[in-house]
């Protein structure tokens, strides 16, 4: 909880610190239910959940559903979902909409202390300088009006509530911005069909921020302006007063974040759902494998400023790296497996060896099979050795990892048909009596051929590259999707993983990190790094007949092989 030490929270904390005026602190996080949340939001729900619960107080989930177009009862749930994946428990949730009947009354108190004004000119825009003649129509007028527009007498555009402000302040969130309008379309309100018209956002945020007795209210630099009208307006209505701060949004750069460009990539087949694992969507994060504690860190590390922070997609995967380094166990995965055959091995040869889950051992430790027949990374394998080749060549010897001793290539046969190497022919480094073991200066990953032991497991690897090629897809002269990679997915179909993977199934989820706190929605996810590889997550598109990997990021030591 770094970021709540120092900075802009607690500069923000000081202006409102806890005392007999503030009892507690309660903040919420209101997302429309018009999407999926992105990478972006989590720091609106760290910042928001996270400052509460650093003060020990409380945080809101308000489904700010003062638009109708676009709403879907999907999106409720999966806001839900995610902001508990993260490890955040609202102290309940809220609907804007709960409070129509209140912002009603509001409003036509509003008007009576000359602060709103019924607008029936059509065709009026907002943020326009100019003095409307119906500001000056008298209260009992825009009454009837505002009374009419709600049972229905106008259509779109024909009638709006707007606020008394001040059209000579530089500031345009004062030139009598709207405060109720009816929406184009017939599309009811979810949860408040009675209301043909619906509350602005500036109508409605503050006062359900003030009803709800929010004492800090955080939200993104877009709406600094904003403020002023904010604090206008429940001071105008004499109500509680929330404290509106702002900080700078998230941006992920080399991806798209906005909702219209993600419908458009599914639509068009480019990816797969909303949870692609090559979007930055945070369902897609999930399904992807990474961990929620590490988005947490993420946006820990990033710090919460007034700055809009940018950020590439590469230094996000790296605190995905660092976080898994120390929290997930290792197996050997294969992702495109060449068959080793040790020829002076007895034909059934099978020996149990130990290996850790870890670094060391403190995940334990389980035993793979180490067998006649092995399969190796067929990258690990060429076909003409050269003294700046350190891995598998004819003549040449190289480790497997914790098997007993060395293999040195002898020969290799291809298959006729397509000149592809099919099996390498090997010798086992074994010392006789009173010899020293060769000493190999590589170690390779390899798995058993054993049916005893169901050994190798069979799985579909999923590797994700950049969707985009360039960092800025949205700049593109001929739109976003010209930026696409042909190549953002790689698919294995042939893996093969250690036995070790059914123990690690089984005995789900692995300890968490220091610190990682109530991050409990872990617990479905399988995660685990192929030694010398990638960090690899179980895809719930996963049978119990067949296993579906996501990468979720390469090792850093061998990108670029
Ligand atoms: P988008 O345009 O990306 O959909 P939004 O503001 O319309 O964003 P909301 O559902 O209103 O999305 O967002 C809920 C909360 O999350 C708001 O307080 C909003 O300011 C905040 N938020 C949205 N995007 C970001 C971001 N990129 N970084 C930080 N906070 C964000
Ligand atoms: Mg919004
Ligand atoms: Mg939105």
């Amino acid at each position: 909880d770094a970021m709540f030490k120092v900075g802009f929270l607690n500069d923000v904390y000081n202006e409102r610190p806890l005392s007999d005026t503030v009892p507690k602190i309660r903040t919420r996080f209101p997302p429309e239910p018009n999407g999926y949340l992105h990478i972006g939001h989590s720091k609106a729900i760290a910042v928001n959940f996270g400052f509460a619960r650093y003060h020990g107080g409380e945080c809101i989930l308000r489904f700010d559903d003062t638009n109708p177009e676009g709403e879907e009862e999907r999106y409720y749930d999966a806001i839900r979902d995610i902001v508990a994946w993260l490890g955040f428990t609202p102290v309940r949730e809220t609907h804007a909409s709960d409070n129509f009947d209140r912002l009603y009354e509001l409003s036509e108190e509003l008007i009576r202390r000359d602060g709103a004004y019924g607008e029936t000119a059509g065709g009026q825009r907002g943020g326009q300088r100019f003095s409307c003649s119906h500001r000056t129509r008298p209260i009992e007028e825009s009454l009837a009006e505002f009374r009419a527009m709600r049972d229905g007498k106008y259509k779109a555009g024909e009638a709006a509530l707007r606020m008394k402000q001040d059209i000579s302040n530089p500031n345009p969130m004062l030139w009598d911005i709207f405060a109720w309008r009816i929406p184009e379309g017939d599309k009811q309100h979810l949860r408040a069909s009675k209301y043909k018209m619906f509350p602005t956002y500036d109508m409605a945020h503050g006062l359900c921020d003030s009803i709800e007795g929010i004492t800090h209210s955080l939200c993104t630099t877009e709406f600094e302006l904003s403020r002023v009208s904010y604090e206008w307006l429940n001071e105008k209505l004499d109500v509680y007063r929330p404290m509106q701060r702002e900080y700078g949004r998230l941006n992920i750069t080399g991806t798209v974040l906005s909702k219209r460009k993600i419908i458009q990539l599914v639509k068009e087949g480019h990816v797969r759902d909303w949870d692609d694992p090559r979007l930055y969507t945070l369902i897609a994060l999930r399904r992807r494998g990474v961990p929620p504690g590490a988005i947490l860190a993420f946006v820990n590390d990033l710090g919460v400023t007034k700055a809009v922070t940018n950020v590439q997609v590469a230094k996000f995967e790296q605190t995905v790296r660092q976080y898994l380094e120390t929290t997930v166990p290792r197996l050997m995965v294969v992702t495109e497996p060449l068959k080793v055959i040790i020829d002076d091995l007895p034909d059934g040869y099978e020996e149990l060896v130990e290996v850790p889950f870890g670094k060391d051992d403190t995940f334990g430790t389980h035993t793979v099979p180490f067998t006649k027949t092995v399969y190796i990374e067929r990258s690990d394998f060429r076909e003409v050795d050269s003294p700046d080749y350190f891995r598998l060549a004819p003549g040449k010897t190289v480790g497997l990892l914790k098997a007993p001793y060395p293999i040195t290539a002898t020969s290799f046969e291809k298959d006729p048909a397509t000149g592809i190497v099919s099996v390498v022919h090997a010798k086992y480094e074994k010392p006789a009596e009173g010899e020293t073991a060769k000493r190999p200066k590589t170690f390779i990953h390899w798995v058993g051929e054993s049916a005893k032991h169901n050994s190798p497991i069979r799985a579909e690897i999923r590797a994700f590259n950049s969707l985009f090629k360039s960092e800025d897809p949205s700049s593109h002269p001929g739109g976003f999707l010209k930026d696409i990679n042909p190549d953002s997915e790689e698919i294995y179909k042939d893996a093969m993983i250690e036995t070790g993977f059914e123990e690690i199934r089984r005995t789900a989820p692995w300890p968490k990190a220091a610190g990682e706190g109530d991050v409990e929605s872990n617990q479905h996810c399988i995660r685990f790094q192929g030694m010398r590889i990638a960090y690899f997550a179980v895809d719930r598109e996963s049978t119990p007949d067949k296993v579906i990997l996501n990468r979720i990021v390469t090792l850093k030591d061998t990108q670029g092989k």
